[in-house]
């Protein structure tokens, strides 16, 4: 059995003490709601676009150390980024976190947030690791009713 304490990395412990970007953009043009019923995570994602970049990203919200760190750190990765970019981030991470990832390149693509790779021992950690991406990705695509991972 791996053990859970190795999950919980300085850097991840870090971010959900002080999480980057949280807050709520005062005239965001596009915001979802997301929601992990089975760990009681829920985050509101906001975004400010320029074009097809994020050109500024908040979140808001609560839920456990996994899912705050994940939703800090996905914010300062993608600011700045395309929604193409940002896509691309989600597969990449989607499959580090469940351990699909074939090799160590997507864990070096991924840099900072390769320190989530942990969570693929812990499948009920994933749905917490992805919940602000999921989130991020109905804001992108402009969805109102409020994501849910189940
Ligand atoms: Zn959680």
């Amino acid at each position: 059995m791996p053990d859970l304490r190795d999950l919980y990395q300085e850097l991840i412990l870090e971010h959900s003490k002080a999480p980057r970007n949280y807050r709520e953009l005062t005239t965001p043009d596009r915001k979802a709601e997301g929601y992990n019923p089975l760990c009681g995570d829920r985050f509101t994602v906001y975004l400010k676009m320029q074009g097809d970049s994020i050109q500024d990203i908040g979140f808001q919200g609560s839920g456990c150390a996994i899912s705050k760190a994940s939703a800090s750190m996905m914010t300062q990765t993608l600011k700045g980024k395309t929604q193409t970019e940002a896509q691309e981030f989600f597969e990449r991470f989607h499959k580090v976190v469940t351990g699909q990832a074939a090799s160590t390149n997507g864990h070096q693509e991924l840099g900072k947030l390769a320190v989530f790779s942990g969570v693929s021992e812990f499948p009920m950690r994933v749905k917490c690791a992805t919940l602000a991406w999921h989130t991020l990705q109905a804001a992108l695509e402009g969805k109102q009713d409020a994501v849910s991972t189940e």
